[in-house]
């Protein structure tokens, strides 16, 4: 599909699914509703459908009681997907990150349209906005709004749920990522009505208290440094959860705290949730976890924040990481 054939597309009303990542963050949650609100503004009728639930402190997107979440209205999210005569793939790359979804989507006979900046993009969209130099999702849905030549149409609630993803996926405005064109489209976005303090309250000081217990804890008691490696490993289990009311969200944001030790190159958090093991990696200088991800954990990301998975049971998860990065010990001390 040409760029053409897409906007001849889009001027005619389309029945649009717009789906993003299972575990949604702030840059899966942002793009699709940023995108929803612009689109709907085309006068086509658009859903959001998600694979399972998300953060509380994204609740408050403009619109976000209009999601479907497969995991709570799989029917309905089937249905949606066999209807649609368009479908957009948000922030995620290959079709296994949408679990449930994937077949669905495989089978929908409806284009799909990939906005996304994940490395190693696999080839199953028609159309295809990838630029894996791009701070976030939500950048791109701003390039993709100039892109449609309907820029004019950004309004207050399209920047809110844009400017949410970019905060969230650049640390802040801190990583490399944030260029000089994140922050142009950030300064059309405050200048659209986004209340930045606002949002970053919204974002960040909206914990419960057993989140902060639940870091806490990982802390104190479950995070340690590997013998002669500036790498640091920290690790939950599900019975660790429960016992601090884990609600979606809640360790996310523990894998950082390791990389916040001064020498620290690699920083991985392994978690026990829904019978598996999640793994988040994240790393300072040339220690590619995407690449690293891939190879042993299948998962992926970026080059500095990716994920990952394991089959086998937490403990031999974290025994088998801690065989096999020695062997990656020279890319540490560079
Ligand atoms: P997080 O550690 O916050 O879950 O994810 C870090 C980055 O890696 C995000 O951009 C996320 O989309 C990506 N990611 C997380 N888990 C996986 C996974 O299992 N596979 C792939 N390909 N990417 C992942
Ligand atoms: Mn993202």
């Amino acid at each position: 599909m040409t760029l053409e054939q897409l906007q001849a597309t889009l001027a005619q009303p389309q029945h649009i699914v717009i789906t993003t990542h299972k575990s949604p963050d702030g840059d899966a949650m942002g793009s699709s509703l940023g995108l929803y609100h612009f689109l709907i503004q085309l006068n086509h009728s658009v859903t959001v459908v998600t694979p399972n639930e998300y953060p509380v402190n994204l609740h408050w997107l403009p619109n976000n009681d209009k999601v479907v979440i497969a995991a709570q209205q799989s029917e309905k999210a089937a249905q949606l997907i066999a209807d649609a005569t368009l479908i957009f793939t948000l922030d995620f790359n290959n079709l296994s990150r949408i679990d449930q979804l994937a077949k669905l989507v495989e089978q929908a006979s409806a284009p799909k349209v990939m906005i996304d900046h994940h490395l190693e993009p696999s080839n199953y969209a028609a159309f295809m906005l990838s630029d894996t130099t791009a701070s976030s999702t939500c950048e791109l849905v701003y390039v993709f709004m100039q892109m449609m030549k309907h820029i004019n149409l950004l309004n207050k609630q399209i920047a809110e749920c844009l400017y949410t993803g970019i905060l969230t996926d650049t640390g802040c405005f801190k990583y490399y990522s944030c260029t000089d064109r994140t922050h142009a489209v950030v300064s059309h976005l405050v200048a659209a009505g986004v209340k930045n303090q606002e949002i970053h309250e919204r974002i960040f000081d909206a914990d419960n208290i057993n989140r902060k217990r639940l870091h806490g804890y990982a802390v104190a008691h479950k995070m340690y440094k590997m013998e002669n490696l500036p790498v640091i490993i920290t690790s939950l289990t599900s019975a660790e959860l429960d016992e601090y009311n884990y609600e979606t969200g809640n360790s996310d944001g523990i894998v950082n705290v390791g990389l916040g030790i001064s020498g620290v190159k690699l920083s991985a958090f392994f978690v026990e949730r829904d019978g598996a093991v999640k793994i988040s990696f994240r790393s300072k200088g040339g220690f590619n976890v995407n690449e690293f991800s891939r190879k042993h954990f299948s998962g992926g990301g970026h080059a500095n924040a990716a994920g990952g998975g394991s089959e086998v049971s937490l403990h031999e998860t974290i025994k088998q990481f801690e065989t096999i990065i020695p062997t990656y010990a020279h890319e540490f001390f560079e």
